[in-house]
């Protein structure tokens, strides 16, 4: 047995996969990693793959970017960890003073993963206004078709159909508002219009539910796990106004969106772009993770605003302190790794080059706008998603179980190229290093992929 069939074997004895049906296992080989370099996997057999979708959308500089990987080392030579109660840290400070300075927020509060952030956002909206004398206000807004995470909280304030359906007798019951998602506009109608219409529906909403509701959550711009399905800014900055005005936390969900990937440090800051305003949209509380230490180590951060935290700050007998832990939070190898992550941005233009990467990604694939099986082409920076119907002008969508897309990555494989889709939508989400040549790779392996898997049979 060689080594790849070896640990495939081995994987399908004893470990369980996220997100997966085990049994296509059966059919669909496991594919076991040996090493990893810039936007490159190499697979215990020697087969190279191109990482088009940074890994679950975290590597953002690809895989061991000397720097990270340094700064990582030289960190476990000297703090491995330490509780994070009671106790401090250099990296976990001055990560926190990069965070504040680059978000504009005051405070920072680490946890281990997106949803975590998600959780801990969800939890302290609600006991600051139960420590501010408001205590019903315990309900949470959120748009169709988005994700924040698959812990219960997060999972709840999600709409991922048959990913929460399976949940739902577990979760709490947010008011779900329709997306702004522009892929459902009217023929003629340009996305800005769509999404200043669709307001309407937030609006309403807020005038309803404000009394009982702690925060409205978002994933600014793009709803990525719910098909890279993107809206226009304007909804940001209307959103953060009727927030304020019905005194509603704004949580923005900067996840996968955060770190440069739109072309913008944070998607939210094209708000500020397309309403010509000087200031920037801010939520009340802005999740942040994936990127964060460049897909080396989980951590994730939640940062809110100084009015927020001192809701909180008061005698010990006043039962006001937020109460929520990891063991591992604020950890000492992560917080380097995010420092390191960081470097990397300010050490060149990296927004400018995603933005140009992202154009010529875009050139890749034009021709497929007048595909007969392409509905649409969309865009964002260095997220551009290709989604697949049978019959684009009527809005037919391909049954989920033909798993159209599931064709497309296998023939992306085959190829070398990792296109993980997500049902119908093939989308590319690049590391930020990934060369011209490597953009064509992943285009004709994307074109030549939705050929097969369109055909029918
Ligand atoms: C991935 C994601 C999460 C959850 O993060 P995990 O680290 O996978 O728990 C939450 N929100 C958004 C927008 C995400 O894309």
């Amino acid at each position: 047995m060689n080594a790849s069939s070896d640990l495939r074997q081995r994987t399908l004895d004893h470990v369980w996969h996220p997100c997966t049906q085990m049994k296509d296992h059966e059919w669909l080989p496991m594919i076991p990693i040996a090493s990893a370099e810039g936007a490159w996997l190499t697979g215990t057999d020697g087969k190279r793959y191109l990482d088009a979708v940074s890994s679950w959308w975290t590597n953002i500089f690809g895989h061991r970017h000397p720097s990270i990987v340094q700064r990582i080392k030289e960190q476990l030579d000297t703090l491995d960890h330490v509780i994070f109660a009671g106790f401090t840290h250099e990296p976990a400070v001055k990560l926190a003073e990069k965070l504040c300075a680059l978000t504009q927020l005051d405070r920072c509060f680490y946890a281990d993963n997106g949803s975590s952030a998600v959780e801990v956002a969800l939890k302290m909206s609600a006991h600051y206004w139960r420590n501010s004398g408001k205590p019903e206000k315990t309900r949470f807004i959120s748009l169709s078709n988005g994700y924040h995470g698959e812990t219960l909280g997060a999972l709840a304030v999600g709409d991922t159909g048959l990913y929460r359906d399976s949940y739902s007798p577990l979760l709490m019951q947010p008011v779900f508002v329709p997306s702004p998602d522009c892929f459902d506009r009217a023929p003629g109608t340009s996305w800005e219009d769509h999404s200043r219409r669709m307001f309407a529906h937030m609006e309403f909403a807020l005038e309803q539910h404000a009394k009982d509701t702690a925060a409205v959550i978002v994933e600014p711009l793009v709803q990525c796990a719910g098909g890279m399905r993107m809206y226009h800014p304007i909804y940001l900055t209307m959103l953060r106004e009727a927030c304020t005005r019905h005194g509603v936390h704004l949580i923005v969900d900067e996840i996968a969106t955060g770190f440069g990937r739109t072309g913008m440090m944070w998607a939210s800051d094209w708000a500020k772009v397309s309403s010509r305003t000087p200031q920037p949209i801010r939520g009340d509380f802005m999740c942040l993770s994936k990127g964060l230490t460049g897909g080396t180590l989980p951590l994730a951060a939640v940062m809110t605003t100084n009015a927020i935290y001192e809701a909180f700050y008061d005698d010990y007998a006043s039962y006001k302190a937020f109460l929520h832990s990891h063991s591992y939070t604020g950890n000492p190898l992560a917080c380097a790794a995010a420092l390191a992550t960081l470097e990397v941005f300010e050490s060149e233009n990296w927004l400018a080059r995603n933005r140009e990467l992202g154009h010529l990604m875009w050139m890749r694939v034009s021709e497929l706008v007048s595909h007969p099986h392409v509905a649409e082409v969309r865009q964002q920076g260095l997220i551009l998603a290709i989604e697949l119907a049978r019959n684009p002008r009527k809005r037919e969508a391909y049954p989920a179980h033909e798993r159209r897309g599931l064709r497309v990555y296998q023939h992306a494989l085959e190829k070398g190229v990792l296109l993980r889709p997500l049902g119908n939508v093939v989308y590319f989400m690049p590391p930020y290093v990934t060369t011209t040549e490597e953009v064509a790779l992943m285009a004709k392996t994307a074109i030549d992929g939705i050929e097969i898997a369109t055909r029918d049979r």
